[in-house]
C-alpha cells in the first residue's frame, strides 16, 4: 500500500527517531509499504518519518541501470560506523523536498550496521551513489534534511517554496 510523503516543512521532519527493539510484521509491513513507494515517486531512498512514522527504518535502492535487477535494501537501526576521509559531491534532491536539488559534500565511502527484515546484523560498505544516499537516509532518522546542509538563504528559499507549494496542495 502506497503511504503519503510528508513535504518539508513539517515537524514530523525534525524529530530524531526511535530505535526498532522488535521488528514486528506492522513493521515488515511498513517497509513494504515505503518501497513501493518510494518507487512509485520515484526514489531512490526513502525513510520512515517522510511517511509520518518515527521508527529508525529507511529503505533504498540505487541500481539506475536500465535491465539491471532491483537491489532493494531494508534497514533496520542504521548506523554508520565508519567514513572515509575523501569526500564527494553530489546534487541532492529529496522526495519531501519535491523539485530541488543542491550540491552536498559528505564522506565518500562509509561502512553502515543495521538489522534487516528479519533481524539480522548485517554491515557493508557503501560507495558512490549508494553511500550518498545511504548517509541523507540516516539523517532523516535523526531530523536531518540535506538543505540542513546548505547555506541559510538558500536554505529559506527553498523552505518558502515548500510553504508554497503546500497551500496550493492545500487548496486542491
Ligand atoms: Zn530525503
Amino acid at each position: 500500500m502506497k503511504r503519503t510523503i510528508l513535504i518539508h516543512p513539517d515537524p514530523r521532519l525534525k524529530k530524531v527517531c526511535a530505535p526498532v527493539a522488535d521488528i514486528t510484521d506492522d513493521l515488515r509491513k511498513l517497509a513494504d509499504d515505503m518501497l513501493e513507494t518510494m518507487y512509485d515517486a520515484p526514489g531512490i531512498g526513502l525513510a520512515a518519518p517522510q511517511v509520518g512514522v518515527l521508527d529508525r527504518l529507511i529503505v533504498l535502492d540505487c541500481v539506475k541501470e536500465e535491465g539491471e535487477a532491483p537491489r532493494p535494501l531494508v534497514m533496520f537501526n542504521p548506523e554508520v560506523v565508519a567514513a572515509s576521509d575523501e569526500t564527494n559531491v553530489y546534487e541532492e534532491g529529496c522526495l519531501s523536498i519535491p523539485e530541488h536539488y543542491a550540491e552536498v559534500t559528505r564522506p565518500k565511502v562509509v561502512e553502515v550496521a543495521w538489522m534487516d527484515r528479519d533481524g539480522n546484523a548485517r554491515r557493508e560498505t557503501f560507495d558512490g551513489l549508494w553511500s550518498t544516499c545511504v548517509q541523507h537516509e540516516i539523517d532523516h532518522l535523526n531530523g536531518k534534511l540535506f538543505i540542513d546542509y546548505l547555506k541559510p538563504l538558500k536554505r529559506q528559499m527553498i523552505t518558502r517554496k515548500m510553504q508554497k507549494l503546500k497551500r496550493e496542495r492545500a487548496r486542491l
